[in-house]
């Protein structure tokens, strides 16, 4: 049965745009219409050659819909023109990249950006990275994953915006804004992807494309949620994952991507593979290419990635019956429409405007904002007798395999980047510092001591230049320039590509030839900062021991440098919470606030107790909880104030705190509600997050902050997949973290 979105969907069609396709599409060959589900990577043709390349007579043949991994004007100016000159019914590609946090003006990773809950500035992030992508010729983008992540051995929870569903809806919902704004056709939007539908985050073990497996009421109550705002928020395409749902691989999940997607969430967009996924389905036991393709079809696929299983079998399919007419006819027609959505048929080169392309990509208005975003990204872990702010008078030692790393700062997934012109941790405190003191710097260690694992997480040209001393040698260095200095800086952690797609990690430790050199820099006795770069949760209880101050910077983009000085030094107050929580050790792996009680909780506060749910050599407590992150000043909460404590259906309820700036600088602060359920007709998560306000405060202000509560906030999906609220007794939190918060209690009528 439909839903009351999907019935909605229906009926707001654009008439002008059905007739426009239906023309055009009376006018097709089979061989035509299929030629659209075709996605190739373009493997970036080199400017002039694009009509000598295999690509261009495929083009020219109409055998291709889009092309992606294509960037420039010039170069997408070419290939343009191939198809709307050459191919016979002169239908114009679409141009697709992974634009994930930015385009050349590169903001943090995902992860870092979820950090700053800051919906404004995600959405104005996503924003100028459209206007930079199409001023490119760019108008794709394969962006925002959603996909809930709770294993930090997984690598691409680098690419998400942590474990949470509801601050994960948000997020996407201010992403899909910001790259799609309020126009499609404009020529500075681009049509945006959420990916990857559904469950990739679930990988078993953390491995990536591992096999994902979880009953409906947790995909429906957990994971789904941000999928589903996405669609409501009227994201244009969606992208299939990689792993199998329910034992059928995402790409031919009739149930997923057309009973779930479209019938249940309304959603009329497009859906495109994920890189070959229709091919592996042969890998993973579901019949040959032809077999395969077929099947993602009838799935509701519309659009192949890469792999050619929909344009080289799906004509025979036809003629043996195995797939319709019809269903090759609704996928056509879904790709066309987001073509004529983004105003490819009025003007094919509505993106292809030379004088943007050099006006508009990494303005220096766009660095400073990526710079400010930054500094909302990181997040103070530690800060023992008020190490930070450093001062900028006397000698720093800047010591680190990640601190002169230029190619490093802009993180996993920056294909347009300039990795040249990034800000490294050097420059931008030697900027910053100027002629008021001195910095001195040494690597200290290479980033680890095995040079095949240092070869595989410097891939893509981001080189740590690796040094051929022993470990010895280049330690011993560091220790005489640290010998100089008041303070130590110590910039070290993961690199780059030690996250990210196929970067997963068993070992989730700062790498031990670090960790030694950190050990060896605290016995100076100096101050030492810990500037952590990551792009995962790591496993810290020795530097959280032992270390005085340590800064999460995760990877900041272009600007880090100088947003870490910033930070550094005072200039802006570091307001960051975590997205993910931070574990003890691997082993406490998958992690995340809001667990179930179980039959046997530990009680809080207590480890260990036999025949509890709890482990033997560590305690269930997290190193840092899931909305963890300090500020240079305090803040402090006082008691919770309900209107009432009785919700009736209709008649929503407040609950405020009052917030009080208690410290001496000026700060913001993300205050979180989370909600217990306390008694269900299934069981209930220990918390749920369900609103936040980020609060500036001045030195001494108070602020009421309040919250309204009303019955829809209390809805789940019960056993039977009904969205519903039930009556009873419910805490609410009220809190600086998931876990520091003040309760209270009310009951929904
Ligand atoms: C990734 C996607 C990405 C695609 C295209 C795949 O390997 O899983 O997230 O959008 O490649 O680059």
């Amino acid at each position: 049965m439909l839903s009351l979105t999907a019935v909605m969907a229906q009926t707001t069609r654009d008439t002008k745009m059905d007739q426009f396709i239906n023309r055009l599409m009376q006018q097709m060959t089979v061989e035509e219409k299929l030629g659209q589900l075709n996605l190739p990577g373009a493997g970036d043709i080199t400017t002039g050659q694009a009509s000598s390349s295999d690509i261009a007579g495929k083009i020219a043949e109409g055998k291709v819909g889009g092309l992606f991994n294509i960037k420039s004007v010039a170069k997408i100016r070419d290939v343009q023109k191939i198809a709307v000159e050459k191919s016979r019914l002169k239908i114009p590609l679409i141009f697709g990249m992974d634009v994930i946090h930015g385009y050349q003006t590169v903001f943090p990773i995902p992860l870092g950006l979820s950090c700053s809950w800051d919906m404004p500035l995600i959405e104005r992030s996503a924003r100028i990275a459209a206007i930079e992508a199409s001023a490119d010729g760019i108008n794709w983008t394969f962006s925002p994953m959603v996909d809930i992540s709770r294993d930090a051995r997984w690598g691409r929870v680098s690419e998400g915006s942590g474990e949470d569903p509801y601050l994960g809806a948000e997020i996407a919902k201010a992403m899909i804004k910001g790259y799609q704004g309020d126009d499609l056709s404009k020529n500075n939007t681009i049509i945006a992807c959420v990916k990857h539908f559904a469950l990739y985050g679930a990988a078993e073990a953390g491995r990536d494309y591992n096999t994902t497996d979880m009953s409906r009421v947790r995909m429906y109550n957990e994971f789904f949620l941000p999928y589903k705002a996405s669609i409501e928020a009227g994201v244009g395409t969606v992208m299939t994952s990689f792993n199998e749902v329910d034992g059928i691989p995402a790409s031919a999940n009739k149930w997923l991507m057309t009973d779930v997607l479209r019938n249940q969430w309304g959603f009329s967009g497009m859906v495109v593979t994920d890189y070959t996924a229709i091919n592996e389905m042969v890998d993973h036991g579901l019949g040959d290419l032809r077999a395969v393709s077929a099947l993602a079809l009838k799935a509701g696929v519309d659009m192949d990635m890469v792999g050619e299983g929909f344009l080289t079998t799906l004509k025979q399919s036809l003629d043996e019956g195995k797939v319709t007419r019809q269903e090759i006819d609704m996928a056509c027609r879904r790709v066309l429409e987001a073509k004529y959505k983004l105003g490819l048929f009025a003007d094919p080169y509505r993106y292809c405007d030379i004088k943007r392309s050099k006006k508009e990509i990494y303005t220096p208005a766009f660095r400073k904002e990526a710079r400010s975003t930054a500094a909302q990204s990181f997040v103070l872990m530690k800060n023992e007798g008020n190490t930070l702010p450093l001062k900028k008078t006397g000698t720093i030692a800047l010591i680190g395999p990640l601190a002169d790393a230029t190619e490093n700062m802009t993180g996993t997934w920056s294909v347009a980047a300039d990795f040249s012109k990034s800000v490294s941790v050097l420059n931008g405190l030697k900027s910053s510092v100027g002629k008021q003191g001195r910095i001195l710097y040494a690597k200290g260690s290479n980033l680890t001591e095995d040079s095949v694992l240092e070869e595989r997480a410097t891939m893509f040209g981001k080189t740590l230049r690796r040094d051929s001393r022993s470990a010895e040698a280049i330690r011993n260095e560091a220790l005489q320039i640290a010998s100089q200095a008041d303070v130590i800086v110590a910039a070290l952690g993961e690199s780059a590509e030690m996250s990210g797609e196929s970067s997963s990690r068993t070992d989730i430790g700062i790498p031990q030839v670090q960790k030694d050199l950190l050990a060896e820099l605290l016995k100076t006795g100096k101050p030492v900062v810990l500037v952590l770069f990551t792009g995962r949760p790591l496993a810290l209880q020795w530097e959280s021991e032992n270390v005085p101050a340590i800064l999460n910077v995760w990877f900041g983009g272009s600007e880090a440098g100088d947003a870490i000085a910033d930070v550094l030094f005072g200039a802006v107050n570091p307001s960051g919470k975590l997205t993910m929580t931070f574990p003890q050790n691997v082993g406490q792996v998958p992690i995340f606030y809001n667990h179930k009680n179980t039959g046997r909780p530990l009680e809080e506060g207590k480890w260990f107790q036999k025949f509890r749910s709890n482990y033997l050599d560590v305690s269930n407590d997290p190193l840092y909880p899931f909305g963890y992150g300090l500020s240079y000043t305090q803040f402090s909460y006082g008691n919770i104030q309900l209107s009432d404590s009785l919700l009736r259906s209709g008649q929503p309820i407040t609950a405020s705190v009052s917030l009080t700036n208690s410290g001496s600088a000026e700060g913001k602060e993300v205050v979180q509600l989370y909600i217990r359920d306390m008694v269900g007709s299934i069981t209930r998560p220990v918390k749920e997050l369900k609103g936040f306000q980020k609060i500036s405060l001045k030195p001494g202000e108070s602020r009421e902050v309040t919250f309204r509560i009303d019955e829809e906030m209390l809805k789940f999906y019960n056993s039977e997949l009904k969205f519903t609220a039930e009556p009873g007794e419910f805490k609410l939190f009220i809190g600086t973290n998931s876990r520091d918060v003040k309760e209270a209690k009310f009951r929904l009528q």
